[in-house]
């Protein structure tokens, strides 16, 4: 029997999903997804189940498994949620804490008080392409060690395994053969130096992590074990960050090409080739490293988008839906003077005003519903538009088209709201599961099923492409006046 699907697993913030691709059809199927709980033990903290996540995984691989032959099957690829952190037993494979995730704050404090050392940032800053920010994994690992018995008496036992949750999985679903991790999940640590492509011993020891209780890092294209669902011995190979996969889903393997993904928050990176570029108001990461060698991205985070929506529908209730935003700000021509700054989680790149709130500016007693609703997604494409104007002022952007993927490019308002202040066209994927579709893309490329990253080069293709109307000056000016406000908060 011949092979035909990749499998790929994602493990996102808020589910777990998992599906077939077919490589000569080019589409996704048998698509299965379970809710992850999420537990919020204290204001600013986010926890999640590691145990639940693997029998999750399991269940949902099981389903979209049922009717394939394993001979048909290439093997299985992981893309996941970046920087959470899990503690675990090397003999049991069990969890010894819920699992830290990215969005907790925790160590907030902690990483104020490490951030006074300017030297030490910028060594910091230098070696690893990031600030320190309890976003990262490095501090969530050091609050685990001084604040969990079960963590410290693993690690005086010698069990202790520590890691992003694409490591966890691994281990759990190999029978604790494998314990790794990929270039690009370690680049999220804190603990991995970009230059010498491995962890850092310096950096380990700042962070109070023992490096003997980190996995082994290897290749995204590397096979990395086996697993046995349903009877069936499955391959896995092709491990990468969330965001990372969703670059090479949408296929951005050249140099210059750059994504941004409209979900909770929005993420724009751009694949800068084999050579890491500096720049503190964007961060540097490993996009993938592969048989074909090294390459690094730049990333731009903005912490609200598609949470703004939902903040607007389920605490103002000004829409039921958000796909009602789009009518409702589209009954309006402009926004009557409105300015919103989406800062409602603070506000990150090019800005990174963590403190900052969020703030709308020139309601009057003519200002509507629909004019608030517009602003709102207004001040999203401005935060983007800044994001890029960076970005492109550091590395040479591609200029063909900006691709982008994610819940809120179902509205084709925002999306033409992009293109207009970008100036640039913006090109939404045809595969709304594309970063799924970069784990399937890297499996494939560890299994042979695609010979090279120029064979994925064609395989993109955008179901809407939104060009720039006409150069506007009251929209480039609205813009100016939207940037004053953000630099005055
Ligand atoms: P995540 O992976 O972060 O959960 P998704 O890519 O699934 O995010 O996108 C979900 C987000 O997209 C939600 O915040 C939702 O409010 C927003 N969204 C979905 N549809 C629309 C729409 N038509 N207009 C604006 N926002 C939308």
């Amino acid at each position: 029997m011949n092979k035909k699907y990749i499998l790929a697993v994602d493990l996102g913030t808020t589910s777990i999903r998992t599906l077939a691709y077919n490589t000569q059809t080019h589409e996704c199927s048998r698509i299965a997804r379970r809710e992850v709980t999420q537990f919020y033990p204290h204001p600013g903290w986010v926890e999640q189940d590691g145990a639940e996540i693997v029998k999750s995984v399991v269940d949902c691989l099981k389903e979209t498994t049922k009717d394939l032959d394993e001979a048909e099957i290439y093997g299985l690829g992981i893309t996941n949620q970046r920087e959470t952190v899990v503690a675990w037993d090397r003999n049991t494979g069990l969890p010894l804490e819920h699992a830290i995730v990215w969005q907790c704050r925790r160590t907030h404090d902690y990483c104020q008080e490490l951030r006074k050392n300017k030297r030490k940032c910028d060594m910091i800053h230098k070696r690893t392409g990031l600030l320190i920010d309890s976003y990262f994994s490095a501090t969530k690992m050091s609050w685990l060690l001084e604040n969990s018995k079960n963590v410290t008496t693993a690690y005086e036992n010698g069990l202790l395994c520590m890691g992003t949750l694409d490591s966890y999985l691994v281990f759990c679903l190999t029978n604790g053969k494998s314990f790794v991790t990929d270039h690009s999940n370690a680049s999220r640590t804190l603990l991995y130096n970009l230059n010498t492509q491995s962890w850092d011993a310096d950096l380990c020891e700042f962070f109070g992590v023992p490096m003997n209780c980190l996995a082994k890092i290897v290749n995204n294209d590397c096979y990395v074990g086996d697993c046995v669902i349903n009877g069936k011995t499955i391959k896995i190979g092709g491990i990468i960050g969330d965001q990372q996969s969703s670059l090479f889903g949408q296929n951005c393997v050249n140099s210059g090409d750059f994504k941004t993904t409209y979900g909770t928050g929005a993420f724009m990176l751009a694949n800068i080739g084999s050579k890491p570029v500096f720049n503190k108001k964007l961060i540097t990461t490993v996009a993938w490293k592969t048989r074909e060698g090294m390459t690094y991205a730049l990333e731009g985070n903005m912490y609200s988008a598609g949470s703004c929506i939902n903040w607007l529908k389920d605490r103002l209730n000004l829409i039921k839906s958000a796909k009602e935003s789009e009518s409702l700000a589209g009954s309006v021509a402009d926004t009557g003077g409105v300015f919103f700054v989406p800062a409602l989680a603070g506000l990150g790149a090019p800005f990174w005003k963590g403190n900052a709130r969020a703030e709308f500016r020139g309601i009057t007693l003519s200002s509507t519903s629909a004019h608030i609703v517009r602003a709102v997604l207004r001040g999203i494409t401005y935060n983007t538009r800044a994001v890029y104007d960076c970005m492109r002022e550091i590395y040479p952007l591609n200029q063909r088209e900006m691709r982008v993927d994610g819940g809120m490019t179902a509205n084709a308002l925002v999306m033409q709201f992009q293109s207009d202040i970008m100036h640039f066209p913006v090109a939404v994927s045809a595969e709304s599961e594309s970063t799924s579709l970069g784990a399937c893309y890297m499996a494939g490329l560890c299994f042979g099923a695609f010979k090279d990253m120029n064979e994925l080069n064609e395989l993109y293709y955008a179901s809407h492409i939104y060009t720039p109307t006409p150069h506007d000056e009251k929209r480039e000016s609205n813009y100016k006046h939207w940037l004053e406000i953000v630099e005055n908060l």
